[in-house]
């Protein structure tokens, strides 16, 4: 079937990840919405300035889901630059690859089917990757940096928006119960479907903190790593350099 992007084998093991975001794939952008009161757009805005991407760019939104970050870059690079919005889940990239066709972006995506931890591209190729809640989900984080480091251009940067940990104790415990307690609750409300936000909750607890992640930016090889806390801390954009 073509189904108009590239597909590359995946194993089982990321199957299983694949099914989650296979279940929530249509209401993907509606929950994101309910789910972060709308703040998830503010640590989007947040990402894009913080890119800097100039026209003519070749830029990797990996993990790109329904596009969120593809489409802003879009518009940013040109004609003469490139955005590969590129996902492990054929249903993401379908919604994904149809809203951004109606918002009449043509020309300069492409859609790929991939695993992060070995990105189908040659050395040296972009100048930005991008990964939004992402990088939580992939098994192997290291294999995915490393993956990333090496497709990278010298002087490229990586920027990792991903979930994180508050960073006072007390909004800690209210952030706990908003989202083992109520998420759960609004998965089941709007998408009938509380497994996927329970999965989604445990696999935030699960994530290296600021402090970690960056030390295994660094170990990888990225260079002036550093990153700013959003929100308190729920969430954190990193970024490391290619040098
Ligand atoms: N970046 C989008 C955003 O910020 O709205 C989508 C984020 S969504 C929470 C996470 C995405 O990661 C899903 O679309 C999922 O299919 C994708 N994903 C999970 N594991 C992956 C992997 N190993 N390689 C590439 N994409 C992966």
């Amino acid at each position: 079937t073509d189904f108009g992007y590239e597909q590359v084998p995946v194993d089982e093991k990321v199957k299983r990840v694949g099914e989650v975001f296979h279940s929530v794939a249509q209401r993907y952008d509606l929950m994101n919405d309910l789910m972060s009161l709308g703040i998830h757009r503010m640590w989007k805005r947040f990402t894009v300035e913080t890119a800097a991407a100039r026209p003519g760019w070749r830029i990797l939104d990996l993990a790109g889901g329904t596009g969120d970050l593809a489409a802003r870059f879009a518009r940013i690079v040109g004609d003469t630059g490139e955005v590969v919005l590129c996902d492990i889940n054929a249903s993401m990239l379908q919604v994904g690859r149809s809203r951004l066709i109606d918002e009449g972006l043509i020309g300069n995506i492409r859609y790929v089917q991939g695993n992060a931890e070995r990105l189908p591209y040659p050395d040296n190729h972009f100048d930005l990757i991008t990964i939004a809640f992402g990088l939580r989900n992939v098994t192997d984080k290291n294999a995915a940096l490393a993956s990333m480091l090496r497709v990278l251009k010298p002087g490229g940067k990586l920027l990792v928006l991903e979930f994180s940990h508050p960073t006072s104790a007390g909004f800690q415990k209210l952030y706990d119960f908003y989202s083992f307690k109520a998420l759960p609750f609004m998965g089941r409300m709007v998408a009938n479907d509380a497994e996927s936000y329970r999965y989604l909750a445990e696999s935030i607890r699960m994530h290296p903190d600021q402090e970690t992640l960056k030390g295994m930016m660094e170990t990888t090889g990225f260079e002036r790593c550093d990153y700013f806390n959003l929100t308190g801390g729920i969430v954190a954009l990193h970024r490391g350099y290619k040098l």
